[in-house]
Parts: structure tokens; C-alpha cells; sequence
């Protein structure tokens, strides 16, 4: 008896994003069929080629171009088609163009994979994520966004550099929007067990007054630089995609955050944005609702109404 369990994952979108996660996915030796779609066919298929060339190199995986009927019984469907940030332009600018991609793409992958675990990375990644789940009719734990999965291991860096510490060895989150909006939840930020500002204090060999201010500024440009300097983000998104895939596929209950539907925690209602949450074989199994300080609840209270502001007034 053949007990091997495969895993196929989808990727909608053969982009800068869509095919670096394909190779994050493949280098990690996560599932056993990856199928890339895109509206450009030609370039879903040289994707596909070029990375079907790393065989040799990586476990077993088949990596195919296909159309919709391909898709089907997917695991995982990652959604990373859409149009991009131009140097300037923030997330929340491209959302009626993106509504329009995702208006095309849902009820296609909904078709093909009913049981599937959708996972939204297109910018505004928290609107289009709810969007997603608006219509796809699929329960809310299988509709679930990359939110700032990126930028917490971007927070993360930042720290390390500035500790001169392993990043592995910090737990910090960035929450809320994956965007201008978001919040650094310094209040749950530690080292080694100790809070942030103790290990700074009493451990660290550089503290400076400011560190709290500058290192989420930088967290927050980031895009902006790289996309200046080069015209995209690829690689951490990638490895974050990736993480958020292992964490489904291995039921690790991984604590991430991803983009979830809040449902009364903290007061707020129907929005999906970021926060630590359970990952499961099932998806967003459960919200931490984590103790956080009274401003950082009050920006997160905030950026919850301006997400709506910003859904309501879009061309849905
Ligand atoms: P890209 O322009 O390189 O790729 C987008 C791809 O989507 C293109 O190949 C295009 O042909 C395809 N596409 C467009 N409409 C489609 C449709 N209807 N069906 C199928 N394919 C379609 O862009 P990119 O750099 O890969 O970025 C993709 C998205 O990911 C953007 O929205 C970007 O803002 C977002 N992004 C999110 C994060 C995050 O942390 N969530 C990080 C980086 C980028």
C-alpha cells in the first residue's frame, strides 16, 4: 500500500513573487507537484522549465505550466497574480485593479479545488484576502493571507543587526495591515526570555533611546527601497510563503501571522488583517488574542477602520 502522502500546490501568478515561492517551495522539498498558471502562458512555462531543471538537485517534485483544469485537487492555492507596486505607489493603490484579477481568478480555483487551502499574497494583501474569502464561500480558516509574515521576519532581522544576535533567537511581530498602517507589537517582543527593553538595557552593548522608532521605519520602507532599487521583492517573500506552506502541510500549528478574519477580538469585526494565529492542516485554526499594550490596540483598532474605509469604497 502506497502510504506516501503527495501534496500539489498552485500557484496563480508567475511573476516575480509566484515563481520565487515556486523555488522556495521546491528547494525545501515541500510537496510533490507544483502547477503554475498565468495569463501570460509563455512565461508560466519557462518558469516552469527552468525550475523543472532543478531535479537533480532537490527532492522529487513535478513542476508543470497549466491552465485552471490543472489546478485541480490542489492542497494549496497560492494566489500572487495581479499587478504590482511601481516605485511611489502604495499597497492600498492597487486594489481596484487587483478586485478585477481576483474577480477572474477565485471561481476558477473554487471550481477545480473545492477543498483547497487558498493563501492570498497580491497587494493589498489584507482586502484582497477578505475579498478572496468573500467569494469563494469557503469557511474563513481556509482563506488566508501572507499578511506581515514578511515583515515580522523583516522586524526580525532589523533587531538581530542591531543586537548582533541569531534572528531565530527573537520573537517580534509586525501586525495589522501589511502596509503603511502597521504596527510593531514591541510590547511582545523578546530575547533570550527577556523583553526587548530589558535585553537592551541590561544585556545589549549598543541601546539607543530611539531603537523602537527607527528599526519599524525601516520594517515599513522596506518595500519601498528594494522596489526603488530593484523593481520588486521576491526572496523573503518567497521563504515566507514557503513557511506558511510548511506550516499547513506539516499541521505544525505554527503561530504566524497571517492574515485572518477577526471576528471580536479586540473589539473588531469582519476584516481580515494580521495577528498572531495557529496554522494548521486546516488553515487559520485560532487567533491568539495577545496582550497587547493600550496604543498598540488602539492602532490596530484604527487600521481595521481605515482597511474598511478603503473596502467600502472600492469597485467590488
Ligand atoms: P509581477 O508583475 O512580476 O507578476 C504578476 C503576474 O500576475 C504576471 O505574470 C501577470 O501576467 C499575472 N497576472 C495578472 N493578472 C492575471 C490573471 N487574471 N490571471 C493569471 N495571472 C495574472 O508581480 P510580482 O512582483 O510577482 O507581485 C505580484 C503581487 O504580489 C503584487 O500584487 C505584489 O504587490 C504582491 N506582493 C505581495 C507581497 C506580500 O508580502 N504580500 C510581497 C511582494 C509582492
Amino acid at each position: 500500500m502506497n502510504t506516501v502522502k503527495t501534496s500539489k500546490i498552485s500557484i496563480i501568478g508567475a511573476g516575480f513573487v509566484g515563481s520565487t515561492s515556486a523555488y522556495a517551495l521546491m528547494l525545501q522539498g515541500l510537496c510533490s507537484e507544483i502547477v503554475i498558471v498565468d495569463l501570460n502562458k509563455e512565461k508560466a512555462e519557462a518558469e516552469a522549465m527552468d525550475l523543472s531543471h532543478c531535479a537533480s538537485f532537490v527532492k522529487p517534485v513535478t513542476v508543470i505550466a497549466g491552465d485552471y483544469k490543472d489546478t485541480a485537487n490542489s492542497d494549496i492555492i497560492v494566489i500572487t497574480a495581479g499587478v504590482a507596486q511601481k516605485p511611489g505607489e502604495t499597497r492600498l493603490d492597487l486594489i481596484n485593479k487587483n478586485i478585477k484579477v481576483f474577480k477572474d481568478i477565485v471561481p476558477q480555483v473554487v471550481q477545480y479545488s473545492p477543498n483547497s487551502i487558498l493563501l492570498v499574497v497580491s497587494n493589498p494583501v489584507d482586502l484582497l484576502t477578505q475579498i478572496a474569502y468573500e467569494i469563494s464561500g469557503f469557511p474563513k480558516s481556509k482563506v488566508i493571507g501572507s499578511g506581515t509574515v514578511l515583515d515580522s521576519s523583516r522586524l526580525k532581522y532589523l533587531i538581530s543587526d542591531y543586537f548582533e544576535i541569531d534572528s531565530r533567537d527573537i520573537e517580534a511581530y509586525i501586525i495589522g495591515e501589511h502596509g503603511d498602517s502597521e504596527i510593531a507589537a514591541w510590547s511582545l517582543a523578546n530575547v533570550a526570555g527577556m523583553h526587548v527593553d530589558d535585553y537592551c538595557h541590561k544585556v545589549s552593548d549598543t541601546c539607543e533611546e530611539d531603537f523602537k522608532r527607527v528599526i519599524p521605519e525601516k520594517v515599513k520602507n522596506a518595500a519601498y527601497e528594494i522596489i526603488n532599487k530593484k523593481g520588486y521583492t521576491n526572496y523573503a517573500i518567497g521563504m515566507a510563503v514557503a513557511r506558511i506552506v510548511e506550516s499547513i502541510l506539516r499541521d505544525e500549528n505554527s503561530i504566524l501571522t497571517v492574515s485572518s478574519l477577526f471576528e471580536g477580538e479586540y473589539g473588531i469585526n469582519d476584516i481580515y488583517m494580521s495577528i498572531p494565529t495557529i496554522v494548521t492542516r486546516d488553515g487559520a485554526k485560532k487567533i491568539v488574542e495577545v496582550p497587547l499594550s493600550d496604543s498598540e490596540k488602539a492602532a490596530l483598532v484604527k487600521a481595521s477602520e481605515m482597511l474598511k474605509k478603503h473596502i467600502a469604497s472600492s469597485e467590488l
